[in-house]
């Protein structure tokens, strides 16, 4: 627990994985006065009050931001521009308002506008997750050691960074802080065409007609399982993620492509070399991935495996 609350009162809009893990790990830290929070459905608002970790569950989002010292927007990248165009006018002056959206370029070009003169505008992108959605799913720990991006628009504030960033830092978060167009090029390669070559590979798998689906389901190798557990992301938060960094992940898609081909030519042409040369290259990343700590070095990510079978007559 910290010694005072950082925030007198926090506001999180959404109780989804991502705010739910805020508010989990905020008040485990003892960061903020009040936690009120709000969803969009009667239903989440009802399993979130049952859930009881925040202080309040309010019914609208107005209700929600009155007063608040920190707001963070907690929803689908492609709900940010409504939602600030509605508490825009409600904000406390000197508030910090921010996001978790995994885009940053059109978040700050859809929120910014309607947040007031007086209130300071942080987004962020908590690079954690899983393939879970929902009041249930968030856990405390979903930041620790993660890192969480911040994107300030020029000009911006310092203490209201700083603040913004010693927060994260407390729930367990490392911090980084760049431009919103260069966070959308370096995730546009670490994770949003990770996400579309899963979400492809498993269409495709599904849609084989010489393989059934059954076959696939029953044979799949750790490879087209660690597939599938990516191609089980939320599709609303995925399908706003492609609608709106469409040039950075366009110009990944390009390099991916060229490379591909140069590894299908390999393939044909019977080039052993090439192919070893560009997997060994590979797995360097893998241990560079591990060294970081940003994975475990288990194998098969720690996987259980399940026991032999016992012996005849044993
Ligand atoms: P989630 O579990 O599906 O929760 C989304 C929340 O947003 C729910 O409370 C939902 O309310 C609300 N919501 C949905 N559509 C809305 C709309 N049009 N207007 C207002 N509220 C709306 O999603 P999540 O995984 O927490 O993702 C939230 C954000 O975090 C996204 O911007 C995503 O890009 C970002 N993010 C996600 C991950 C990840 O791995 N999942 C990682 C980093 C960042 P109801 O339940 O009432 O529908």
């Amino acid at each position: 627990m910290s010694a005072a609350p950082l925030f007198e009162k926090v506001a999180l809009i959404g109780f989804g994985l991502i705010g739910g893990s805020i508010a989990r790990a905020a008040k485990a830290q003892g960061l903020a006065g009040e936690i009120v929070t709000t969803a969009r459905s009667p239903k989440t608002r009802e399993r979130v009050k049952e859930l009881g970790i925040v202080d309040r569950v309010v019914d609208t989002n107005i209700e929600a931001v009155k007063d608040a010292d920190l707001v963070i927007l907690c929803i689908p990248v492609g709900a940010c521009g409504p939602v600030a165009q509605e508490i825009g006018p409600h904000l406390k002056a000197g508030a910090i308002v921010s996001d978790v959206g995994s885009v940053k370029g059109a978040v700050v070009r859809d929120m910014a506008p309607h947040l007031p003169k007086g209130v300071h505008f942080v987004p962020a992108h908590p690079v954690a997750g899983t393939e879970h959605s929902g009041p249930d799913s968030g856990f405390a720990e979903l930041f620790v050691n993660r890192w969480c991006i911040l994107t300030p628009p020029e000009g911006t504030d310092r203490t209201a960074v700083e603040k913004l960033q010693a927060f994260w830092a407390a729930i367990g978060a490392k911090v980084e802080v760049m431009t919103p167009d260069h966070h959308d090029l370096v995730l546009a390669i670490t994770s949003h065409l990770p996400h579309l070559i899963a979400y492809t590979i498993v269409g495709t798998a599904d849609e084989l007609e010489k393989v059934t689906s059954s076959e696939v389901m029953q044979f799949s190798a750790s490879g087209f399982r660690d597939f599938t557990r990516i191609a089980a992301s939320d599709p609303t938060m995925w399908r706003d993620v492609f609608l709106t960094n469409k040039d950075a992940v366009l110009e990944m898609l390009g390099t991916f492509n060229e490379d591909l081909s140069k590894l299908t030519r390999a393939i044909r042409r019977g080039d052993g070399d090439a192919l070893f040369e560009h997997f060994t290259r590979t797995r360097a990343i893998r241990r560079g991935i591990i060294q970081l700590g940003q994975d475990s070095a288990a194998p098969d990510f720690g996987r259980s495996h399940a026991s032999l079978p016992k012996p005849d007559g044993k």
